[in-house]
This record gives C-alpha cells, sequence and structure tokens, in this order.
C-alpha cells in the first residue's frame, strides 16, 4: 500500500480508470503468424504469450493489493485469463499518476485527467525479464463522492469493462 493516499475510496476509481484506458486502446496491432514466445516457443496472440504471461502476473501478486480482497481477486483474474494485454486489469499506485487536472464535477463525484507515468504494459520483455510498457498515458481519473467501502455493484462495474 506505499505511496497510496489515505482517502481509500480514491485509490479505486483511479484504477477504475486505468482500466477504462486499458480497454480503450484496441489499437494495437501486429502479425500474429509471425512471432513466436521467445520463453516457451508458442505462436503468440499479438505478441502477448498468455501461458508465460499468466506465470509472470502470479509472481507479482504478493507485492501489489488495491486494499480488497475482491477486488484483488478479480484484478488477478483478468491478468491470468487474458490473452492480450487489452484485456488485463491494473492496480495503479497513486504516486504512478501526474499532473493531475479537474476536468468536471458531477452528480456522482469529479473527473480528471491525469497522466499515467508507467502506461499500460503492452507484452513480456524476455531480454530485461519485465513487462515492456508504453509509457506515459493520459487516463482519465474519477472521484467518487460517498464511497466508504467496494460495492458489488462497483466490481460488477469494473468487471463489465473487461472485454
Ligand atoms: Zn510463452
Amino acid at each position: 500500500m506505499d505511496g497510496i493516499v489515505n482517502n481509500y475510496e480514491n485509490n479505486i476509481d483511479y484504477n477504475m480508470n486505468n482500466e477504462v484506458n486499458i480497454e480503450d486502446d484496441m489499437n494495437y496491432k501486429s502479425d500474429p503468424t509471425s512471432t513466436r514466445c521467445q520463453e516457451c516457443g508458442r505462436k503468440n496472440n499479438e505478441y502477448y504469450c498468455q501461458p508465460c504471461n499468466s506465470v509472470h502476473f502470479r509472481n507479482n501478486f504478493a507485492y501489489w493489493t488495491s486494499g480488497d480482497s475482491n477486488l484483488d481477486k478479480l484484478i488477478q483474474n483478468s491478468q491470468i485469463n487474458a490473452d492480450g494485454s487489452w484485456k488485463l486489469i491494473e492496480w495503479i499506485e497513486y504516486s504512478n499518476l501526474e499532473n493531475i487536472e479537474l476536468i468536471a464535477h458531477g452528480g456522482f463525484g469529479s473527473v480528471y485527467k491525469a497522466i499515467w507515468k508507467d502506461g499500460p504494459i503492452e507484452n513480456w520483455n524476455f531480454n530485461k525479464s519485465e513487462w515492456r510498457r508504453e509509457n506515459k498515458t493520459e487516463v482519465a481519473v474519477k472521484k467518487f463522492r460517498n464511497v466508504t467501502h467496494v460495492s458489488s455493484d462497483f466490481l460488477n462495474e469494473v468487471n463489465a469493462t473487461v472485454p
């Protein structure tokens, strides 16, 4: 939980918006017939090896938490099952956002834009043994008013953003 602001509900919202951003990032295209995973030799789905990457994600489960076990489980499942980078959800620490600017207040709360410093995962960098990322990416951030816990409605909403 390092670097997370005290206001628990804000973290959930940051996370959710990054998910939305990932979902919107559907333009990533490559030739799936031309590549093989450097780790296991299987043909890739658009440079993304689901069996290998699910292991990389699992190995990192102990090193992050949203603070809510149901939300963690949802994020973990998306990471294990994703067969493309646009299908996975990540938990983003507040410290990984910068240039946060208010866009509008609404009935539910407020909308901001921000830069996600690391940006979303593209695929696994075999030589460096780390995720290859898009780097600085603009994301929308929603901050909900009067949220005190992760509701099942919220979990359903997040789940619905997973393709
Ligand atoms: Zn592989």
